[in-house]
């Protein structure tokens, strides 16, 4: 049996009203996405209210609730000030925490996840690239979930990709080799600059983005091939949930 308090370490990712005075608050930790409730936050003598910054990182002690757990101390590890200052790096602070949400169940644990979720927090403070680090995240984040993009072989053959290939397709998750270019009439074109971009993020650790300088439409184009991939994957399975209740009704 759990414990009846318990700590743990926390990204705080969203918040929301609930009930007269608490707030319902979206956190990340290495055990998995969960919802929890602070109690009277919203109350402008609540201890706690400081303490629950959306995209901080910060120790917490929750208690066992019947339906949710709930957050009696917090306190801040992480405050990434220049993230949550600037609009642009605070945009893709929203974006990584709604890709995070759309990609893990609560409950699936995953430290990895935690901590590349917590790396690109900590990137997004201090990088010149807020871009490339979220290009880097998708990639990484797609790996954790099992749905690594085709980047070094075919995403129909398998066969070993040269420098040539020009077309990603979402469909087939991936990039084309020659002979299979023609294997998604909806593949999306792909420059080699882009190619070699892609690559290099899929294995290269995060500080290495700081001596990138690409141009806008390079960064432009990976924006645009990953951003239809991600998608792509979504609505599969938003498709697939559509297609189980259906099928749950019809029963
Ligand atoms: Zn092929």
């Amino acid at each position: 049996m759990r414990d009846r308090v318990y700590r743990t370490e926390a990204l705080i990712l969203r918040r929301s009203d609930f009930g007269e005075a608490d707030r319902l608050v979206l956190i990340a930790t290495p055990g998995g996405k969960q919802r929890v409730v602070a109690k009277g936050a919203r109350k402008t003598t609540s201890k706690l209210a400081g303490h629950i910054e959306l995209f901080t990182r910060a120790s917490l002690l929750l208690a066992v609730g019947r339906n949710l757990d709930i957050i009696t101390q917090s306190q801040i590890v992480a405050s990434y000030p220049t993230l949550r200052r600037e609009l642009p790096r605070l945009s893709s602070a929203y974006y990584a925490a709604e890709l995070y949400d759309r990609f893990t169940e609560e409950g699936d644990e995953s430290r990895p996840i935690f901590e590349l979720l917590e790396a690109t927090y900590a990137a997004l403070d201090r990088t010149i690239n807020p871009d490339l680090v979220l290009r880097a995240y998708e990639l990484r984040l797609l790996h954790l979930t099992g749905y690594r993009p085709h980047l070094h072989h075919c995403a129909t053959c398998q066969e070993l990709l040269t420098e040539q290939a020009d077309r990603f397709s979402p469909q087939l998750g991936g990039v084309l080799c020659e002979q299979h270019r023609g294997a998604d009439r909806a593949s999306l074109a792909m420059s080699g600059a882009t190619f070699r971009l892609l690559r290099y993020l899929q294995s290269q650790p995060l500080d290495a983005i700081e001596a990138l300088r690409l141009s806008p439409a390079v960064r432009g184009e990976a924006e645009h091939l990953l951003r239809a991939y991600v998608r792509q994957l979504l609505e599969r399975d938003l498709k697939s949930v559509a297609f189980l209740e259906d099928a749950m009704r019809a029963d």
